[in-house]
Formats: C-alpha cells, sequence, structure tokens
C-alpha cells in the first residue's frame, strides 16, 4: 500500500532527537513521501534543510502562519519562498485563523493575499490554514488561478462540496480517527479531491506526539467509513498528492 503525509511539522525540535527513526517508521508504514510545512522565516528554513537532507524522500513548504503575525517579520518568508521557489512543493501554511491568531481579519487578509500573489507568481499550489474562516478563505481564493489546499480541514460541510468544484483539495487529518466532527465530513468528501495528513507533532490518534507514519490509521478510517478498500483509497490519494504538489517518486 503506498501511502503518503501530506502536511506535518518534522521541523519541530520534538524531532530533533530521532528524526531519522521518525523517517524509517514512515518508510516500513509504507509512506512514499512526506511533506514537511513551514510557518515563519525559521521553520521554513528548518524545512528546507530536512528535505535536503532527505532528498526525495521529504518535500518541504514554505509559508507564514496567521499565528506568527506579530512575532515575525512575514516579510522575510516572502522573500525566502521566492528564493527557494525551486526546491520547494508548495506555498504554506498560509491563511486566516478567527480562533486562535491575535491580528485582526483585516491584517491577516492583507498578509493572506502577499502569499496567494506569491503562489500565483512562482506557479505552486498554496496549502491553506483556515480556523473558523474557512468560507472567507474560499471566497478570497475561489477565483484565483491556482491550486489549493484547505489543509486539517475543520469547516462546515457545505463548504466542502464548493470546494471541490472549485477543483480545490480538502484534506483530513488523523483527527478523523477520533473526532466526531471530522469523521462527519468524509461522507461529503469526494475520493478524486482527497488528501490526509498527520500535521505532526499534532493530533496524534494515539497518545502523545503525532508522526507521519500514523497516517495509515486515517487512510483506514477513510477505507471503512467509504467502504472502499484500502488498496484503490491508498491508489486514488497517492495520485491526487502527486499531482498537486508534482511530486514523482
Ligand atoms: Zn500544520
Amino acid at each position: 500500500m503506498e501511502i503518503a503525509d501530506i502536511h506535518c511539522h518534522i521541523n519541530f525540535d520534538s524531532f530533533n532527537g530521532d528524526r531519522d527513526e521518525v523517517i524509517n517508521r514512515a518508510k516500513i508504514a509504507g509512506l512514499e513521501f512526506v511533506i514537511d510545512s513551514g510557518f515563519d522565516y525559521a521553520s521554513n528554513e528548518r524545512s528546507l534543510r530536512i528535505s535536503q537532507m532527505y532528498e526525495g524522500y521529504v518535500y518541504s513548504t514554505m509559508g507564514f502562519s496567521p499565528n506568527r503575525i506579530g512575532k515575525s517579520d512575514y516579510r522575510y518568508a516572502l522573500n525566502q519562498i521566492l528564493e527557494f521557489s525551486d526546491s520547494i512543493v508548495a506555498v504554506g501554511e498560509v491563511g486566516i485563523d478567527l480562533k486562535k491568531a491575535k491580528a485582526s481579519y483585516e491584517k491577516q487578509k492583507e498578509i493572506f493575499l502577499e502569499f496567494v500573489r506569491v503562489a500565483e507568481e512562482i506557479e505552486k499550489p498554496l496549502v491553506i490554514h483556515a480556523r473558523k474562516a474557512e468560507e472567507r478563505v474560499f471566497n478570497i481564493i475561489k477565483s484565483r488561478d491556482i491550486t489549493a489546499v484547505f489543509h486539517c480541514y475543520t469547516g462546515s460541510e457545505s463548504l466542502v462540496r464548493q470546494i471541490q468544484d472549485a477543483g480545490f483539495y480538502i484534506s483530513l487529518s488523523t483527527l478523523v480517527c477520533f473526532a466526531d466532527n471530522v469523521e462527519k465530513l468524509v461522507r461529503h468528501v469526494d475520493l478524486d479531491y482527497l488528501l490526509l495528513e498527520t500535521d505532526s507533532p499534532f493530533l496524534s490518534p494515539l497518545k502523545g506526539r503525532n508522526e507521519p507514519s500514523n497516517v495509515k490509521f486515517a487512510y483506514q478510517k477513510i477505507s471503512q467509513i467509504m467502504d472502499v478498500n484500502n488498496d484503490d483509497v491508498s491508489n486514488k490519494l497517492i495520485k491526487n498528492g502527486s499531482e498537486v504538489f508534482d511530486i514523482h517518486p
């Protein structure tokens, strides 16, 4: 079975002691590739370094989380993306967070738009972080000339259809293994527009730190809910991931 974790943060310090083993376990679990996402200048730099260390297996995306506004300068991240555009597979995570981020909606939107423009310019997909702002983000990008992935989607069921109709992707996290609201979304998702992720080190379906190999539990859960066999789900999703991020291992 070929699977992938399309969004995680193994650039966190909590992986410094055993990153090799984590990568090994991912390979053993059948992961074809892992995408690590930065969320500000420093984590983007770490993400890039890790993708170079595990070249051809770990891929990097560079972004700027709305939660970092006021703590880190987004313009450094913007320039970094332009400088390393050939070494990354997407721009993100970027977006709007009306649950946790302290900055105003207007400020978040203004900064988000700068990253949307950069993604268009370098012709890379967008990895979107949207919390209590899924619809607003969707309306901002729906007519733009980009591919977008709503990472760790926890928005409404009705918006799922609109996102897919616009040709954008829904990425469900390992939350699907234990959160009823995410499990309910699966009935509304089309396999053609679905991706799966762990968002490690967060959202573990077990206890403690999450890691990419755990994405297999999300795959199993999807097969079970949709009543589609494991291989059909993984074949479809690995194809989606390869196409969106232009990864061909
Ligand atoms: Zn994330």
